[in-house]
């Protein structure tokens, strides 16, 4: 691939980095960007082209599931699985409360179609984190702003301005499901933050999996606090979400 020359970065660090236009197959393309100097490998290109359609497709798949549930579907019938409410609880904490249960489900519809549109965008690049900024974190997206006011204003603290950063490395060793799978979530979990200003309220790092395992046998599992607003603006409550579905 030829190397793509970016003019700022070309300023800040003197060295181009290498942008690989990459199409999923189901939609337009993306780019893949490495950090100056560096290039993108061939199990990048495959990882994150995976991933990309796991992303994509299971938003689909998630924003077609709560409309159907939002419209009276009940659990377990047709495409919402047995399990949505607990889902629906675990990422998003409505409670009880029927109306509360409902509004959830209409704001986290209108989030999964931000997200949606975000990531199906031909201008979507995403590129290899700074090392510097990112440390070993999954990815991030740069803070807007409102970012320098929050402390005087923490509401409107929000991340939003900059391109969607993965950190490559997390994902490049091989072409395996469970590493397109990883970068899929990730693209989910850096989209909310850029599409819908979702912050970092908590990290859903024991997965559904073992929370409705314990479900299923009749325990009521400890979750972590996080209450309604929080999850309903909370990046990980997305990614977690979407990839359950
Ligand atoms: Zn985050």
């Amino acid at each position: 691939m030829p190397p793509y020359t970016h003019t700022l970065t070309q300023r800040l660090f003197g060295q181009p980095s290498d942008l690989v236009q990459l199409n999923p197959g189901h939609g337009p393309q993306f780019g893949l960007v490495s950090r100056p100097g560096g290039h993108v490998t061939l199990v990048e290109q495959q990882v994150f082209t995976a991933g990309m359609n796991i992303a994509r497709t299971g938003l689909d798949r998630a924003y077609g599931i709560i409309t159907m549930r939002i419209a009276g579907t009940p659990a377990g019938a047709g495409i919402v699985p047995a399990n949505f409410d607990h889902l629906l609880q675990y990422c998003f904490r409505p409670g009880a409360v029927v109306a509360t249960i409902q509004a959830t489900m209409a704001t986290v519809r209108n989030n999964l179609q931000r997200i949606r549109l975000g990531l199906w965008s031909p201008q979507l690049q995403i590129i290899d984190s700074n090392p510097n900024r990112g440390g070993v974190a999954s990815g991030y997206v740069r803070c807007s702003y409102s970012e320098l006011f929050r402390m005087r204003d923490a509401a409107r603290e929000q991340s939003f301005a900059g391109r969607i950063h993965i950190r490559f490395a997390t994902y490049n060793a091989a072409n395996t499901p469970a590493n397109q799978r990883g970068a899929g979530m990730t693209m989910v979990h850096e989209g909310a933050h850029k599409f819908c200003g979702c912050r970092d309220w908590l990290y859903n790092g024991g997965g559904f999996g073992a929370y409705a395992g314990m479900i299923a046998l009749g325990l009521a599992p400890a979750i972590p606090a996080l209450t309604n607003a929080q999850g309903l603006n909370n990046a990980d409550s997305y990614a977690e979400f979407v990839l359950n579905l």
